[in-house]
């Protein structure tokens, strides 16, 4: 089974990746998500401090997320019911008492030398995901089970400044930013999950997409993966086909999105199955995944649990959500994005393939609101899929985080429809609006966008045109109607491309006397 084994020449010895497909051929991949999920609440885990991001260094800290002596945290009630939220919509139970635990270790980022965490009690348990992944044989459904959703802390944030590549390797000092210590994070860890052969790398995005769907919708965190407010750790292992033991597992930290997480998992299958093929063994570690390679590179090998020292905070009292308040937020659930999906695709009418580039763009729930806002969803759905994708892309932000609200493009296809506005006004209106000019009717009135339709002014227009090109008004004039099309062109220009052209082209032809 172990052929000929080829060296990588770039490096010390390690086997050289082995070709994805190749890779399949003869070993299993198991993967493992552990995702973290930033809330988005107004005040920290355990103290009052704000969490505004981007916030001057060190200007978000109290005694509590400082771990001044004496300080004692107390829980926020708000993460609580959203990290209950998060477990209900997952279908996980919910404990009906479970406690925070210390998980020791040091780090400069971690003032207290400890992260409040969840061990051995988890807030929720035992749920799943269901995500759909498109194959060349139509769409395919897995069912990614969820191990737990526990409740942490984050740490703050460590610059190394003087070096030429941002690591603390060759930095001349290092400044840290306590802002983010104490934000609320919420760990979503999945069971490892099985017999996906070479849909691997697509399962763990579509999980990963859902996932972030999923707390999108309940509106509990932004879930920015470019921001960190969505950070995702990887797991991979591989076993022969057939096996029913796995493999040792790697563990790619904060990948950072979702094209991230799909490239991850492919390049850690292709190098394990070097490693096993030259005969060694994968060892348990972690991994840092490389933007410019796609490729990972060692971090450091993996703490046991009980390198940790786990014990259950005495600092803090347990959590015991009542029952009857977990079964009144269950029934607060908005309309979570799988039945949101299956709602437009029959609303709409909408194709298969229609459905897939709305949910690939990522706008399926932009569009849904922007209906809801009175859009046609035709019109909703080439807004979003057409000129606000290309500026999303050319910005390189995410549709969701342009800075237009649903009930604008909503408003703005009203303008379109009750012919206020050409669909080529109504583009620089959204790019008013995308440029801080306020909502769409200011933008209209500022940049004096209306369509000219008015009698007088359009009037005024069209006899200009006229009496600027005589030799073609003769031709209409003597029935060349085809001709006025000059004429409306010379309207439009007139008129910055503001007039409406059909009632240009009637008035043309009137006074002509070719109507
Ligand atoms: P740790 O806290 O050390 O990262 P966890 O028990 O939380 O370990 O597991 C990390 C993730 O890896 C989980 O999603 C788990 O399902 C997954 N996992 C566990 N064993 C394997 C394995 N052999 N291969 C792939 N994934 C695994
Ligand atoms: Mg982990
Ligand atoms: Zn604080």
């Amino acid at each position: 089974m172990v052929g000929a084994v080829t060296r990588n020449p770039a490096t010390d010895g390690t086997p050289a990746p082995v070709a994805f497909d190749d890779a399949m051929r003869r070993y299993a991949p198991v993967l493992g998500l552990e995702t973290h999920v930033e809330l988005g609440t107004a005040s920290k885990m355990f103290c009052s401090c704000a969490t505004v991001f981007g916030a001057a260094p060190n200007t978000q800290v109290c005694p509590v997320c400082l771990a001044l002596p004496g300080a004692l945290p107390v829980v926020n009630g708000t993460a609580v019911e959203s990290a209950v939220r998060l477990g209900l919509a997952l279908n996980c139970s919910i404990a009906e008492w479970c406690r925070f635990a210390r998980k020791n270790y040091f780090y400069p980022d971690m003032p207290k030398n400890y992260q409040i965490s969840q061990y051995d009690e988890p807030l929720c348990s035992d749920g799943h995901l269901d995500v759909t992944v498109d194959t060349p044989d139509g769409p395919r459904e897995f069912r990614v089970e969820i191990e737990r959703v526990h409740m942490e802390e984050d740490t703050g944030k460590t610059a190394h400044v003087g070096g030429a590549t941002g690591r603390i390797h060759g930095a001349e000092y290092s400044i840290v930013d306590y802002n983010r210590a104490g934000i609320p994070l919420l760990e979503i860890v999945t069971r490892p999950i099985e017999h996906t052969g070479d849909l691997a790398p697509l399962v763990a995005r579509a999980y990963v997409s859902e996932l972030r769907d999923l707390v999108r919708s309940l509106g509990i965190s932004d879930v920015r993966m470019e921001e960190g407010s969505l950070r995702c750790d990887v797991n991979v292992s591989l076993m022969p086909v057939g096996a029913t033991e796995w493999g040792t597992r790697s563990e790619t930290k904060n990948v950072n999105s979702l094209r991230s997480v799909e490239r991850a998992v492919r390049s850690e299958i292709e190098r394990q199955a070097g490693v096993l093929d030259a005969g060694q063994r994968v060892v348990q570690e972690t991994r840092h995944f490389q933007e410019n390679t796609g490729g990972t590179v060692a971090g450091r090998s993996k703490e046991e649990a009980q390198d940790y020292r786990y014990f259950p905070d005495p600092d803090l009292v347990p959590v015991a959500p009542d029952p009857a308040w977990v079964e009144e937020l269950r029934a607060g659930l908005p309309e979570l994005p799988a039945a949101l999906r299956a709602r437009v695709k029959a609303e709409w009418s909408l194709t298969d393939e229609e459905l897939r580039d709305l949910v690939n763009a990522d706008a399926i729930a932009l569009v849904s609101a922007t209906v809801d806002a009175g859009a046609p969803p035709a019109d909703a759905r080439k807004w979003w899929l057409n000129e606000l994708s290309r500026r999303a892309t050319e910005n390189e932000v995410e549709l969701a985080a342009l800075p237009i609200t649903p009930a604008q493009v909503a408003r703005v296809a009203a303008l379109v429809a009750e012919g206020t506005l050409t669909n080529k006004l109504a583009r620089q209106v959204v790019e008013g609006v995308l440029n801080g000019e306020g909502d769409p009717d200011q933008v209209v009135e500022a940049r004096g966008l209306k369509v000219v339709s008015d009698d007088s002014a359009l009037g005024a227009a069209v006899d200009r045109a006229i009496a600027d090109n005589p030799d073609v008004a003769e031709k209409i004039r003597g029935g060349k109607v085809a001709a006025a099309g000059a004429l409306v062109g010379a309207v439009m220009k007139a008129t910055r491309g503001q007039a409406d052209a059909g009632r240009a082209r009637q008035m043309i032809l009137e006074r002509l006397g070719a109507a």
